[in-house]
């Protein structure tokens, strides 16, 4: 397969005009300039490495939580349409029985061959392991402090396919953190109210990573810094966002850009099930939430209930908010990070050879055009 008149963004480079040449889904040449013989034409619009989403709950009326192995099927040939390749499938805080029949479900979805969608990457354990002060939507009576014990149940259940776990470190005494990155699992710190003093320990045992910047955790405050402070200030935390544009104001995601830069950053949904459908009334577990436009809040109160945002939609706002992003450094926010993080980017996460083609094409509002995996056309938009 040939993908021609390309606007190519490569890590450390972008090809003006170039093509490339794909050959059983790797990408096995890279070349500027233009191509004579037959191709698929991109006219000469972007083509960047696919999007990877490390945190989302569901979509397109899929919740996670029911651990169906059709929902998960669906969402992964949904999600393509927001050019995502990748994703790790969140999971929050429920009952040990309903977390090892969704654990064990999982399993058998990550067995399963030849689906036509995006790729899941794992797990993202997000609760019961979390702070009561810092609970966000998760159900209070479910939570427990982190333990290694439920820990791995969970993780033999999944048939250890757990990725990253969301975690509250000042709840524990730095052996979760320990068991965590001894067993290849990423500790995310977040619902946590550590203070900044208290992240030291864990940080020096190796957490370098979080859950929602600014979501569900102790902040920035000239009198009680938090985690929020501890991550702007340490140059190699890489910080999840929810740049919707709802649950951080645009004029903070400068603010993050800023201090952060593009390395320190991964773009999230956080998505529950009703991203991707029309606006309307629908059910959060038991709770009746209403999605207008990207928003989605509780019927009773108006509270946010979760997130509803499709992830072009945050890399769009994103883009937007901060102005002037170069795209080699948009990728670093939605592809590169994170496949570093996960420890994958020797085989996806940018455009290099004999890497997978894993690619979303995107026009110069960046709207998504085509997503392709492992050099299969997924998404076509009409
Ligand atoms: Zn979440």
């Amino acid at each position: 397969m040939i993908i021609k008149n390309a606007k190519i963004v490569l890590e450390n480079k972008i090809i003006n005009n170039g093509w490339l040449e794909i050959e059983d889904g790797i990408i096995k040449k890279i070349n500027e300039g233009s191509y004579d013989a037959d191709g698929l034409d991109l006219k000469g619009n972007w083509l960047l490495p696919g999007f990877i989403d490390c945190h989302v709950h569901g979509g397109y009326g899929v919740d996670f939580e029911t651990g169906t192995l059709e929902g998960f099927e669906t969402f992964s040939r949904k999600v393509v349409q927001e050019g995502i390749t990748s994703y790790v499938q969140g999971s929050v805080t429920n009952s040990l029985d309903n977390n090892l029949n969704y654990m064990k479900q999982f399993s058998l979805f990550m067995n399963k061959k030849n689906i036509s969608g995006a790729k899941c990457l794992g797990i993202h354990l997000e609760g019961p392991f979390i702070s009561p002060e810092k609970k966000g939507a998760h159900e209070l009576s479910l939570l427990e402090p982190p333990n290694i014990s439920t820990l791995k149940l969970l993780i033999d259940a999944s048939n250890n396919n757990i990725k990253i776990v969301t975690y509250a470190p000042d709840l524990q005494d730095g052996n979760f953190t320990k068991y965590l990155l001894d067993n290849n699992i990423i500790p995310s710190a977040g619902h946590t109210n550590i203070s900044f003093s208290e992240c030291e320990k864990d940080y020096k045992i190796g957490f370098r990573h979080i859950t929602h910047l600014f979501n569900g955790m102790s902040g920035v405050s000239q009198y009680e810094p938090g985690l929020a402070s501890f991550s702007l200030y340490k140059d190699d935390i890489l910080c999840e966002v929810i740049s919707d544009g709802i649950h951080i104001n645009p004029d903070t995601l400068k603010l993050i850009y800023k201090i952060k830069g593009p390395e320190g950053i991964c773009i999230i949904t956080d998505a529950m099930n009703a991203k991707g459908l029309n606006d309307g009334e629908y059910k959060l577990g038991n709770l009746e939430v209403i999605k207008k436009g990207m928003k989605v809040s509780l019927k009773d109160s108006g509270v946010l209930a979760g997130a509803g945002a499709t992830y072009d939609h945050n890399v769009r706002t994103f883009f937007n908010s901060i102005g002037n992003i170069k795209m080699n450094e948009l990728i670093k926010m939605t592809s590169i990070n994170i496949s570093k993080q996960l420890n994958i980017f020797d085989k996806t996460g940018s455009i290099d050879i004999n890497k997978k083609a894993d690619l979303v094409v995107l026009d110069d509002q960046l709207n998504i055009l085509k997503t392709i995996v492992e050099g299969r056309i997924l998404y076509e938009s009409k």
